[in-house]
């Protein structure tokens, strides 16, 4: 159930002091990933969503996952799913026509791209990342996507910083964690 997978998630974190800068804990994931049981079970809890037990939210035609950590989660779930993968980039790494999203971070922007025909008009697609922070790389993804023509159904992370206020900054796009953290 659902305190079950969030005590897993939470016994598979790694919080990592003062990284990659002062003031900030790192909500280190390579823990759970390192364990095949713990990794399966959180891909499997992500993916039960999406097999009809929820109304709305089944029928997915593919996932997309944020650079670089969404890539290892979502690239699992989208197997699960039995669904294609697509990968959102930081700009510059993809080599075909893009798509692009920039926004704002503490310091200065970042830019994130997809293939221009990575999604058609249209698909059903769930975005994924490892944590949910200030929600920026989320909207920017979701948006992102919403520009090629695709229906995100949701954004699903592994571990949510509630006190960031993502959430709320994500406005009407649903999401899902496993973990909640503050
Ligand atoms: P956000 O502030 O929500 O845009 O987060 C930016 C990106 O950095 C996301 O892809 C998160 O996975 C990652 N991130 C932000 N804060 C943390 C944190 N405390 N621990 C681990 N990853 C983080």
């Amino acid at each position: 159930d659902a305190k079950a997978i969030s005590d897993l998630v939470a016994s598979r974190l790694r919080d990592v002091a003062d990284f990659p800068k002062p003031g900030v804990v790192f909500k280190d994931i390579t823990p759970l990933l390192g364990d095949a049981d713990a990794f399966g079970d959180v891909v499997r809890a992500l993916a039960a969503r999406h097999t009809g037990s929820v109304e709305g939210l089944d029928g997915l035609d593919a996932v997309a996952g944020v650079e670089a950590r969404g890539f290892i989660i979502g690239a699992a779930l989208a197997l699960e799913l039995g669904v294609g993968f697509v990968p959102v980039r930081k700009a510059g790494k993809l080599p075909g026509e893009t798509v692009q999203r920039t926004y704002d971070l503490e310091y200065g922007t970042a830019t994130i791209e997809v293939h221009a025909d990575a999604v058609t008009a249209g698909q059903r697609v769930l975005l994924v990342d490892d944590v949910l922070a200030t929600g920026g790389t989320a909207i920017a993804a979701w948006d992102l996507l919403s520009d090629c023509g695709a229906d995100v159904v949701e954004l699903a992370t592994v571990v949510e910083l509630a006190f960031l206020g993502g959430r709320e900054a994500l406005g009407e796009r649903a999401v899902h964690s496993l973990h909640v953290v503050g």
